[in-house]
């Protein structure tokens, strides 16, 4: 059973894989940093950030608020990252984001596709048989629930394990 993936999601999927190959990350973890390097964008880890995480679209600078849990600053990295660079999956898409809201799911759907991407994710969770731990030791830089995410959107595209097996 397959479903189509809407052309934001593949749009993301698409700019995502260019971005690890281009950043050289041909394996998980991916470090949300080394793909901010890659791009130039400084990331300013400020102890008097008033939000966890933000951006400055026209400096492209991320700023992340000092003392979080390292997943979590990972993740934040990773959902500026995918604000910086909208403009590549409206272009990719062909669509706009023109929405508040939209800009913020799109810009989380990048974060956990680039943190847990879907290439690679799809052999390592039927190998390990959909093991959360192990899953968690190969994905060691994304928060729980990201590859939680990761497993539902694997399920939707793919289907239950039992139709696979069939
Ligand atoms: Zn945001």
């Amino acid at each position: 059973m397959t479903f189509a993936i809407c052309s934001l999601d593949q749009a993301v999927m698409e700019h995502v894989e260019e971005l690890l190959e281009a950043s050289g990350i041909t394996e998980p973890p991916v470090h949300s940093l080394d793909v901010a390097n890659h791009l130039g964008f400084p990331v300013l880890v400020d102890r008097n950030q008033p939000t966890r995480g933000s951006c400055n679209g026209a400096l492209a600078v991320v700023y992340v608020r000092e003392g979080l849990h390292p997943k979590h600053q990972e993740f934040l990295i990773a959902h500026e990252i995918g604000e910086l660079t909208m403009s590549t999956i409206e272009r990719r898409s062909g669509e706009e984001i023109d929405d508040g809201h939209l800009a913020e799911v799109m810009a989380n759907r990048f974060a956990c596709q680039l943190m847990v991407p879907h290439r690679w994710f799809v052999d390592d969770y039927w190998r390990t048989g959909g093991d959360l731990e192990t899953l968690q030791g190969i994905y060691s830089t994304a928060p729980l629930n990201v590859i939680k995410v990761a497993i539902g959107a694997l399920l939707a595209i793919e289907g239950e394990p039992f139709e696979r097996a069939a």
